[in-house]
């Protein structure tokens, strides 16, 4: 960006966050006073946190802290993958500074461990946390030291779990002081947290008392004593919880013990629900800095605004359909460029105005090209994109001829949607119709029939424009599942190579997105229910519009949780000028969900009368009120 009116206009902005971030913000430092624990999780309801690691003695040649992650990443039957949180310490890594002398767990075998473990562990699903610089209990420290030990990892770590990487401390050392000490630090604040455990595997051996897994080995215990005292654990208590391991095994005796110990625990724990730790968390997504463009709202063009990434990388990208052709509106330096028109229509295409049309990247390229279906078959225009002369959609041509082997045409309504469905780098279709679903893969040349499923089949109650199909990776394997909003809540199937699985409600019965949760008064719920990436982490989660509120459902393991609210409050302009003052335009505008700053995080998205609006998001993770 350059020129005077440029600048103008960043400082503008700036002031406006200066505004609207600040006040977007709870008051509470998020590393707050009191740890938080998974007592208010539900009986069955688990999650699993790893601490004191990367293992750094990698006994038996194997590096522990990556068998537990690819083990859980591809769980015994019938077990879903699973999302750890590793709290990791710092002085592990190659290149950490040289320990405190207070340090316990870094004399032995420090630095040794190269820093693309972390990215490992990112890459097989899971979420990356700080144990601290040296792992010295806090009570040991005065204050710099105090912040030296919660802080420094920050840049070691760093990530997309940022800004609010999660945290726990040493030996669960926490209390009024070092919470204030943390409070007061800025760098601190970015940090969420701390995070307590309920089920740490300690207990009775005979008439041995056993302090923990890391006591059950060093004093010689097997891998399935020491498991039984966590399985004891669970078993026990009336609510689900935090399951604390320790990765690394200091125990020349101990060696893979900790690996197999939790293989045997998720082999006795098949019918358990496996549960992310973020979900013990509240999200605020604030809309920090709120942004508009005169042009695509509700009287511009025709139809629904359609988002793709048909300028590559992860921007999603506006388009809609005008008298003359599809129109796209890309986002850059902060604001939305004037729309251009990517594809003028003629009659030898038979894509006519207000017609439905897809983003999708057929060919692999990476950026996401035109589809539209023809009175013969499905026709694609691939994107042109290059960042110096623009781009179009250009050379159409028909990638699946229709025959009506699949009778289609007598068909009462069918449904096309594109996604990810299996590991070529491409997007392939889908098509649900009264018989169920097929899913046509794409060679890159044309699509053709891969596989079939007979659910979300019109006699299953499916179909119609209630409960449109939506796609979207919910389990975060890099493939498209596909989900849909019924009367009783959210259904879903997943999808892996070997095909599409079983359909079965996500959410509690009658709960979350259900009717009875008012979802189906009006076309505005139904219509704005949407898969979204709430949390930036490659897994999509239920999201949508009721009423006023803009909600979504956190992801457990094979299920959704309870629907929470995503904003605070619809956005306002604190200097009067430019947001609507009609607050009902807000409550029935379409509301969309796409990831427009291409931060890899959606952003709520609406279409009102004079333009499209949206929030530039922040997430703020909050402790669940009780
Ligand atoms: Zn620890």
């Amino acid at each position: 960006m350059g020129g005077p009116r440029d600048n103008k206009m960043d400082s503008q902005l700036v002031s406006l966050c200066a505004f609207l971030c600040l006040s977007a913000l709870p008051a509470a430092a998020q590393l707050q006073t009191a740890q938080i624990s998974g007592a208010n999780l539900p009986k069955g309801t688990l999650v699993l946190t790893f601490d004191d690691g990367p293992d750094e003695f990698q006994f038996e040649g194997g590096n522990q802290t990556l068998q537990i992650a690819a083990l859980l990443a591809e769980p015994p039957a019938p077990l879903a993958p699973i999302v750890g949180t590793f709290f990791l310490n710092a002085c592990h890594f190659i290149g950490a500074p040289p320990p405190s002398g207070l340090s316990a767990n870094c004399h032995t075998n420090h630095g040794n461990i190269p820093t693309s473990l972390i990215g490992q562990l990112r890459a097989l699903g899971h979420t990356v946390a700080n144990h601290g610089e040296d792992h010295v209990p806090g009570d040991y420290l005065q204050d710099a030291g105090l912040i030296y030990e919660i802080t420094n990892p920050l840049t070691l770590l760093a990530g997309p779990e940022q800004p609010h990487m999660l945290f726990r401390p040493a030996g669960f050392e926490w209390d009024q002081r070092i919470a204030s000490a943390a409070q007061r630090n800025r760098l601190a604040r970015t940090e969420t947290g701390p995070f307590f455990a309920d089920f740490i595997g300690s207990g009775y051996i005979g008439a041995n008392w056993i302090q923990g897994d890391w006591d059950c080995f060093r004093q010689g215990y097997g891998y399935q004593a020491c498991g039984d005292l966590y399985l004891e654990e669970i078993q026990q208590s009336d609510h689900g919880g935090i399951i604390l391991i320790h990765d690394r095994s200091p125990y020349r005796l101990a060696g893979q013990q900790t690996f197999l110990m939790l293989q045997y625990m998720l082999g006795q724990l098949g019918s358990e629900s496996f549960a992310p730790l973020e979900s013990l968390l509240g999200v605020r997504k604030a809309v920090g800095l709120s942004r508009q463009s005169s042009e695509f709202g509700t009287t511009d063009g025709f139809g629904d605004i359609v988002f793709g990434r048909i300028a590559g990388g992860f921007a999603a990208t506006p388009c809609k359909s005008r008298a003359d052709g599809i129109w796209c509106m890309e986002y850059s330096g902060n604001e939305f460029r004037p729309a251009r028109r990517w594809f003028e229509f003629s009659s030898q295409f038979g894509l006519a105005p207000g017609q439905t049309f897809w983003l999708a990247d057929l060919d692999g390229t990476g950026k996401a090209g035109l589809a539209w279906e023809q009175s013969d078959g499905i026709m694609f225009a691939p994107s042109t994109y290059d960042a110096s002369s623009g781009g179009q959609f250009h050379a159409p041509r028909m990638v699946l001829p229709y025959s009506d082997a699949y009778g289609w045409r007598q068909s009462t309504g069918y449904e096309i949607r594109f996604g990810r469905f299996d590991r070529s780098g491409r997007e392939s279709l889908l098509v649900r119709d009264k018989t169920g679903m097929r899913v046509f893969l794409s060679s890159g040349a044309g699509l053709a029939l891969a596989f079939a499923s007979g659910q979300f089949a019109d006699a299953e109650g499916w179909g119609g424009a209630a409960n449109p199909l939506r796609v979207g990776d919910i389990d975060g394997d890099g493939i498209d599942d596909i989900c849909a909003r019924g009367p009783n809540g959210v259904s879903c199937a997943t999808v892996t190579a070997a095909g599409i699985g079983q359909v079965s409600l996500y959410t509690v019965p009658n709960g979350p997105f259900s009717d009875a949760e008012g979802w189906a008064a009006g076309p505005a719920a139904s219509s704005s229910f949407a898969l979204a990436d709430i949390f930036g982490q490659g897994r999509k989660v239920p999201a949508g519009r009721i009423g006023a509120e803009v909600v979504f459902a956190a992801s457990a393991n094979q299920s959704f949780a309870g629907e929470q609210q995503l904003l605070d409050t619809l956005p306002t302009d604190p200097t009067g000028q430019a947001f609507p003052a009609d607050a009902t335009q807000w409550q029935t505008a379409p509301v969309y969900f796409a990831d427009i700053d291409g931060d890899g995080q959606d952003e709520a998205v609406w279409m009102l009368p004079g333009g499209l609006w949206f929030g530039l998001t922040q997430i703020v993770l909050a402790p669940q009120p009780d």
